[in-house]
């Protein structure tokens, strides 16, 4: 059973879609855990535990993780929290020692008191916490073990998918495939399109409206998303001073390129990228793409498919944005599957790698490219981010990241236009490159998966 796209896409708040919207998300599932476990055996919380596992607690802080466990134990939800009332009360929780459990049961609490075990991984994921509520008497009312497997998903020790439990499933999907073999066979089997394939699918569970509607609402929150981040100037939170550079480019480039001339294309690409990832990296709203730290690449690679693909048209920009997103998913779908979206488990060519591979597939698919060359282009995309390293500099979501994804943004449209020159045969699969992908991770020291411990974030000094 793919995943659905509108899981891949989901609109939650930065910086980090493992770090940030998957904790808010287990908070709030545990609260709702809790509260129900409290009722049936007529007990009180008195007191609530968190602690923090692995890459969550080595780069929790830089990544905003103890906000977000915090906002999702007062009930907050990444889809809907308004980032600066998240901030309003996270600064109340702080002064007053107390926090109210989803708007409820007022308990103890600060974020000094969540504790962190940076150096120990517990054994499914790298990405753990645990959650424990109590009594006065300090008798166990709930606990539970949760981990953030990138992409805003999570999991728990007794829950199952805990993400994935809450949205219908329907096993029953027409074409259901996990590999770009099996992808490969429906289009043949169908003569569908990668986008026509993936549209069956989602068309199973929610009416044709309904999937347009909601692809095109994603596509409206990316655009808001660097509307928003152009009109903003200063440097980004975190201590590092890295200066906002999206609005003083986007001055520039208003002012240099008003007709698009496609010799700027690139430019814009690059300014695209970097706006979401500066929004991003504020905490403000983005869609996880597949992640949050990779957010900038598919809405980069998406302005790139509207405003330079002489067949996209006012009349089919709808079309074009809805088989963009259901071609990129699709492949998304597949890593997610078959490896891991997660920089925590296999570094970020989990990230960009794959947001790079989708945007490829997504951009080839807009550019007429049968499912040949779609499989192509997501595999060229990710053959040559093949053992990109996750070593954020201070734990934050700034350096590398937001200029990696301009970089990959327009790697994405090359793997895209060369695999348009060719005819779709090519040496190596897309699932080869996927469990290629998968190895080179497992194989990947810890350092260099998001613990801030290897790479650019020990040989850069802290400004
Ligand atoms: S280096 Fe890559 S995987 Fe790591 S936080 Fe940055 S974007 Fe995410």
């Amino acid at each position: 059973m793919p995943v659905s796209v509108f899981d891949l896409f989901s609109i939650g708040i930065g910086p980090s879609s493992s770090h940030t919207v998957g904790p808010m998300r287990a908070g709030a599932a545990f609260v709702a855990r809790a509260t129900h476990a409290a009722r049936a055996a007529g007990a009180t919380i008195a007191s609530v535990r968190v602690d923090l596992y692995g890459s969550l607690a080595s780069t929790g802080q830089g990544h905003g993780t103890l906000g977000a466990v915090v906002a999702g134990l007062m009930g907050s939800d990444p889809e809907t929290v308004d980032p600066d009332a998240m901030a309003r009360d996270l600064a109340e929780v702080e002064d007053t020692g107390s926090l109210r459990l989803a708007g409820g049961t007022a308990v103890p609490f600060r974020l000094a008191d969540i504790v962190l075990h940076p150096l120990t991984m517990l054994p499914r994921h790298p990405n753990a916490m645990r959650l424990r509520a109590a009594e006065a008497s300090d008798a166990t009312i709930a606990e539970e073990t949760y981990y953030s497997i990138g992409g805003g998903f999570i999991t728990s020790d007794t829950g199952g998918d805990v993400a994935e439990a809450a949205i219908p499933v329907d096993d029953a999907v027409p074409h259901s495939f996990s590999s770009g073999a099996e992808l490969l066979a429906a289009c043949a089997a169908t003569g569908l399109p990668v986008s026509g394939v993936a549209l069956a699918n989602e068309t199973a569970t929610r009416s044709l409206e309904d999937v347009r509607a909601g692809l095109l609402r994603i596509h409206d929150v990316m655009e808001s998303c660097v509307d928003r981040s152009v009109e903003r100037s200063g440097t980004l939170p975190g201590g590092l001073t890295v200066r906002r550079r999206a609005a003083n480019w986007y001055e520039q480039l208003t002012r240099d390129d008003p007709e698009h001339d496609p010799l700027f294309a690139m430019e814009w690409v690059n300014l695209i990228a970097m706006a979401v990832n500066e929004e991003n990296a504020t905490g403000g709203r983005v869609v996880t793409a597949p992640t949050n730290g990779a957010a900038g690449i598919i809405p980069a690679v998406l302005y790139y498919a509207l405003t330079y693909v002489p067949t996209v048209t006012p009349d089919t920009r709808d079309d074009a944005v809805v088989r963009f997103l259901l071609t990129a998913g699709a492949v998304g779908s597949i890593y997610k599957e078959r490896a891991s979206i997660s920089g925590a488990e296999v570094g970020c060519q989990g990230e960009v790698g794959s947001a790079a591979s989708m945007a490829a597939a997504g951009l080839a698919e807009v550019l007429g490219g049968t499912p040949e060359q779609v499989e192509n282009a997501a595999e060229i995309a990710m053959e040559h981010n093949l053992g990109l390293t996750c070593d954020p500099i201070g734990g934050l979501v700034q350096i590398p990241c937001i200029e990696r994804n301009a970089i990959a943004a327009n790697k994405a449209i090359n793997a895209a236009r060369m695999a348009l020159r060719g005819d779709g045969v090519h040496h190596v699969s897309l699932d080869q490159v996927v469990e290629t992908m998968r190895q080179t991770g497992a194989d990947m020291s810890t350092k260099y998966k998001e613990t801030a411990m290897g790479g650019l974030a020990v040989n850069v000094p802290l400004c």
